[in-house]
This record gives C-alpha cells, structure tokens and sequence, in this order.
C-alpha cells in the first residue's frame, strides 16, 4: 500500500489548532497544487460533532473563496479534528491561516443561517445534519486559541 504523509505525522507532537503545509505537488504541465492540514482541534483530545463539523464545512467552502485565490477543495477529516485544504499554487502558511482566522471570525460572530449555502435536500447529501450553533461555539472557541504558523510549536 501507498505511503501517506498525514499517517506519518506524529498526532501526539501537535498543538492545535493550527495551519500546517502537507505537500506541494507538481504537474506534468507545470501547475502547482498545495495541500494543507488546516488542524482546529487537539487530535485524540478534542473532536468537533458532527453536526457543527457539517455546517462549519458548509460555511468554509464559500468563506474560504471570499479570502483565498485558487481553492480547489477543503473537507473535513474523518477524525473531526480539521480539514485538508487543497488550492492552486503556493500561498503561505501565514496566507492560509489569515483566511481561515478571518473565515472562523465570521461564523462565530456573525453567520446565520442565511449565510449557510446548500443546506437543502437538494443541495447536501445530509441536510438535516448542520448545527449552526455547535459551528459558532467552535469557531469562537478556536479563534479564542488562535492558528499557529506552526504545528509543533505555538506561532500565533
Ligand atoms: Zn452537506
């Protein structure tokens, strides 16, 4: 089987939350695409519920556009303790942390449900699964902690 670099990482050595570069990749024409470990909560400590997870998914997909050129994708780990972010090029750590600072802000002190997008039966795979409460309560409490620079050490 494959390698994987995030099953190489040392979970135990983190400190959340954080934003962490995982791999730049290079294609065959030349394009550049970046894949990032945007960690929110302290794995093996900390999980956020699904419901919160799903809607803060929701709200990071437009957020995340509206202060980050070249996002392809960001979906949540399995785990529940993050997302990837997968975008065009090479933006910085520090690029990528201040979006994802600017987005949390959003949702923890201004989103409401007008602000969530897809969440009906036709747009969302599970609709009825978003907690816009549970998604402000983590956002506000992750912004609180603020996003390290740095995954094994805290650069706030
Ligand atoms: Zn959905």
């Amino acid at each position: 089987m494959a390698d994987v670099e995030s099953f190489a990482l040392d979970h135990t050595a983190v400190h959340a939350p954080y934003v962490r570069r995982i791999a730049a990749e290079h294609g065959q024409a030349g394009d550049t695409i970046s894949n990032f470990d945007l960690r929110l909560t302290q794995p093996n400590e900390s999980d956020i519920p699904t419901g919160a997870l799903h809607t803060i998914e929701h709200l990071l997909a437009s957020l995340l556009r509206d202060h980050l050129d070249g996002v392809i994708d960001c979906s949540p780990f399995g785990c529940r303790t993050g997302f990837h972010l997968i975008v065009w090029g090479e933006p910085s750590i520090d690029d990528v942390a201040s979006a994802l600072t600017s987005a949390l802000q959003f949702i923890a002190e201004k989103a409401t449900w007008a602000d969530v997008p897809g969440v009906s039966a036709v747009e969302c795979g599970n609709y009825r699964d978003h907690s816009l409460h549970g998604a402000r309560e983590w956002a506000a409490k992750i912004v609180a902690q603020g996003i390290s620079r740095d995954a094994f050490s805290r650069v706030v």
